[in-house]
C-alpha cells in the first residue's frame, strides 16, 4: 500500500489564523470574551437568526437543544437512521426514545417526510433532520408535518454551515439558511466540517426561551458570565438550571471568525470541485450520485457516490487506496449499531441500501481539478 498522497480533507489555513490566536494571546483573556461574542454575532448576521450561542463541540449544541426543545423521558424523537451517531446517542442520554425514520433514496439520503407520518404516535415529541453532505432536507414538507402535529424541529446542521434552502415555501422563506429553519439548529466546527476550528459548535435559533436556556446550561445554569465579572459588570450571580460547562474559548473563536469569513469562498470552491467529479461521473452505468437534481444551494460538505452493489464498492475503495487516495462512508445505518440493539428499527431499506454503498471521496477547498481527474479515470477502472 503506498503512503496517502490525497486525503479525504484538509484545513484551509493561512496567516490569518495564526495572526488571530496571537492576537488572543496578546489580549491575556482566553476563554467566553470578546471573541467568542463576536465570532456569535457574525454568525447570527450569517444565518439572519436573532440568536448564535458558542458552544464547545456539534454534540453539545445537539445536547443543549434537546433539552431547550424540552425532550425528556418516554418521549419519542424521529430521526433518520443514515447520520452521524450524536443525535440518537442524546436522545438516549435524556431517556428519551429515538425514532428511526428511512431516508429517501440513494439519490436523497435524507429523511423521507412521508416516515413522519409512519412512525408518529401520541408520545412523539419532536424530529430531528439532517442535511446529509450540507444539502437541505425536504424543509417545506418537513417543517408542514412537523405545525400539523405541533413537534419540535431540531436540525443538525453540521454538514450544512452555509448552505442556502432555495425553494419557495410557505413555511420556509425563499433563501433560508440551513439551521435556521427549526426551532433550533445546530452546527460543528470541528478538524473536518467546512467552518474548522478544532473542536466546537454552535446553536442558532430565533427563540428567545430557546437561546435563555442554551446560555445558561452552556456554563452550570449561571446567571453571569466571568467575561461580566472581569469587566465590573456583575459581581455575584445566581445558579438558576442545572446546567453543564460547555464553553468555548477564545483562541477556538478567533479561529472561527477567520475562517467564517473564509466560508462562502470555500463553499463555493468545493461546489466547483463537486461540479467535475459530476461531469466525470455522471454517466457512470448502475452508479448514483446523490442530489444531481438539488434545486438549493449546498455547503458542499462531502462527495458522495453510491456503488451498483456492495462488491463493486469494495472494489473501487481498494483500487482508491492502492492510489494513495483516502475515502470513507457517511454513515452506516445508526439503528444497526449495537447500543441501539433494543430500539424499534423497523422498514429501514432504503437507509441500510444506501449504508453498504455508499463511498465519501476526497473533498477540501485545495483539492485540484487534475485530482478529481485522477480520482474519476481510478472510479471508472475499477468500474468496468
Ligand atoms: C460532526 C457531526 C456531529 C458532531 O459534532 P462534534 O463537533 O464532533 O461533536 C453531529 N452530527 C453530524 C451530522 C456531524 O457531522
Amino acid at each position: 500500500m503506498s503512503e496517502r498522497r490525497i486525503p479525504l480533507s484538509d484545513i484551509d489555513y493561512g496567516p490569518e489564523e495564526n495572526a488571530a490566536v496571537l492576537r488572543v494571546l496578546a489580549n491575556r483573556w482566553l476563554t467566553m470574551g470578546p471573541e467568542v461574542q463576536a465570532f456569535e454575532a457574525e454568525f447570527a448576521t450569517m444565518l439572519g437568526v436573532k440568536h448564535a450561542i458558542a458552544v464547545a463541540n456539534g454534540t453539545a449544541a445537539l445536547h443543549l437543544a434537546f433539552v431547550a426543545a424540552g425532550f425528556g423521558p418516554g418521549d419519542e424523537v424521529i430521526q433518520p437512521a443514515i447520520n452521524f451517531v450524536a443525535s440518537s446517542n442524546l436522545t438516549v442520554a435524556l431517556e428519551s426514545v429515538p425514532v428511526f425514520a428511512d431516508v429517501t433514496g440513494p439519490g436523497d439520503p435524507t429523511l423521507d417526510p412521508g416516515e413522519i407520518e409512519r412512525l408518529i404516535t401520541p408520545r412523539t415529541r419532536g424530529v430531528v433532520v439532517m442535511h446529509y453532505g450540507g444539502y437541505l432536507c425536504r424543509m417545506a414538507e418537513i417543517t408542514e408535518i412537523c405545525r400539523r402535529h405541533n413537534l419540535k424541529l431540531i436540525e443538525d446542521a453540521c454538514h450544512a454551515v452555509g448552505a442556502r434552502y432555495l425553494d419557495a415555501a410557505e413555511r420556509v422563506p425563499h433563501g433560508s439558511m440551513a439551521g435556521a429553519i427549526g426551532l433550533a439548529g445546530c452546527f460543528s466546527f470541528f478538524g473536518n466540517k467546512n467552518l474548522a476550528i478544532g473542536e466546537g459548535g454552535m446553536v442558532a435559533t430565533d427563540d428567545d426561551q430557546v437561546a435563555e436556556k442554551v446560555r445558561l446550561l452552556r456554563s452550570h445554569g449561571m446567571t453571569s458570565m466571568s467575561w461580566d465579572r472581569h469587566r465590573g459588570h456583575a459581581s455575584s450571580y445566581d445558579v438558576v438550571l442545572n446546567g453543564y460547562n460547555y464553553r468555548l474559548d477564545e483562541i477556538r473563536g478567533s479561529l472561527g471568525r477567520v475562517q467564517l469569513a473564509k466560508l462562502e469562498a470555500n463553499n463555493r470552491r468545493r461546489g466547483e470541485l463537486v461540479q467535475a467529479y459530476r461531469e466525470g461521473l455522471e454517466d457512470l452505468h448502475g452508479w448514483t450520485i446523490p442530489f444531481l437534481d438539488y434545486e438549493g444551494d449546498s455547503a458542499y460538505h462531502l462527495m458522495v457516490v453510491v456503488a451498483p452493489d456492495p462488491s463493486a464498492r469494495k472494489k473501487t475503495v481498494d483500487a482508491l487506496r492502492l492510489e494513495g487516495i483516502q475515502t470513507s462512508m457517511h454513515y452506516p445505518c445508526v439503528a444497526d449499531f449495537t447500543a441501539f440493539a433494543t430500539t424499534r428499527r423497523d422498514g429501514l431499506t432504503r437507509s441500510r441500501h444506501f449504508a453498504e454503498r455508499a463511498i465519501t471521496l476526497p473533498l477540501y477547498p485545495k483539492l485540484t481539478e487534475p485530482e478529481v481527474e485522477e480520482i474519476v479515470a481510478v472510479i471508472r477502472n475499477s468500474a468496468d
